[in-house]
């Protein structure tokens, strides 16, 4: 008797047919018939069927592949550079652009007025994520970029990864702010972390984006979140389950597949919902503390 399953592509459609290669479940409409049997399209091992797949990605990620990961980093080095630039020491933890845009409930600023969250300054939650202390936090940070995010984009395609990213660094404010409403906190890696909660997703989902290593790691990475002083805790586990909680938005709570779908209005609005929610838990904790 075949064990009744789910198509890894079409999550809302049962199916009695796994590929005899992964053992995923495959739709009629996935099905590749080959002659030793039947395989999903990522292993038809067909000409057709491979490069229908590469095509896809291809069409996906565009003319530029990595293209928005690229940006990024190159937004996040040139803020910096432009820090130094502006007199900041290596460190970058002063000077206009360290005031205007670091994340902080509130703080006397250079003028002797208090800015901060607690001004109306809400750009911050979102801001904070593009600065860095200094060249090695940068460039950690950077390297996970490239490593986790630039495969991911790929299977998301620009505008899903670009929106989740942003989404994972709002989150990642709000658990630096719930963990440490005192801190002063920057950099990307709430949105890092997001971007493997999202891996980690949608390998549970048999979409193999980081080739199964997401889960791997995601241990590595708490491993150093923990050992390591001054890291933020709260930004990091707070990207971590924002990211996660968008790519199940965008999946539709696994009623659809994330990659496999086409982009439609209720999957990006319930994807933005998570940014929303986010920024109400940092209102409320702002609220709570001034
Ligand atoms: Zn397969
Ligand atoms: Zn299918």
């Amino acid at each position: 008797m075949a064990e009744l399953q789910r198509c890894y592509r079409h999550p809302d459609r049962e199916t009695g047919v796994s590929c005899s290669d992964c053992g995923r479940g495959i739709c009629p409409d996935c099905m590749v018939f080959g002659p030793v049997g039947i395989r999903c399209p990522d292993h038809s091992g067909q000409l057709r069927g491979a490069a229908k797949a590469m095509q896809r990605v291809q069409r996906r990620s565009g003319r530029n592949p990595g293209l928005v990961t690229k940006a990024l980093i190159g937004v996040n080095v040139g803020i910096y550079l432009l820090q130094l630039a502006g007199g900041a020491s290596v460190n970058a933890n002063s000077g206009w652009i360290f005031e205007h845009a670091a994340l902080f409930i509130e703080r006397i600023g250079s003028s002797g007025d208090l800015v901060g969250l607690a001004h109306g300054e809400w750009w911050r939650l979102l801001t904070a994520a593009f600065l860095h202390y200094g060249p090695i936090h940068l460039g950690m940070n950077m390297l996970a970029l490239w490593w986790i995010g630039r495969p991911l984009e790929d299977w998301l395609g620009p505008l899903r990864y670009l929106l989740l990213y942003a989404v994972a660094g709002i989150a990642g404010s709000a658990g630096a702010l719930i963990a440490n409403p005192t801190a002063v906190t920057v950099g990307a890696s709430g949105a890092i972390f997001g971007i493997l909660g999202a891996a980690i997703v949608l390998e549970r989902q048999q979409t193999y984006v980081l080739g199964g290593s997401a889960i791997t790691l995601l241990v590595v990475n708490l491993a150093f979140t923990f050992a390591v002083p001054g890291i933020s805790i709260g930004g990091h586990l707070g990207g971590l389950a924002g990211g996660a909680l968008a790519i199940l938005a965008l999946s539709q709570f696994g009623k659809r597949s994330a990659v496999y779908s086409r982009i439609d209005l209720v999957s990006i609005a319930s994807l933005m919902a998570v940014g929303i929610v986010s920024v109400a838990v940092a209102y409320w904790k702002v609220r709570g503390y001034t």
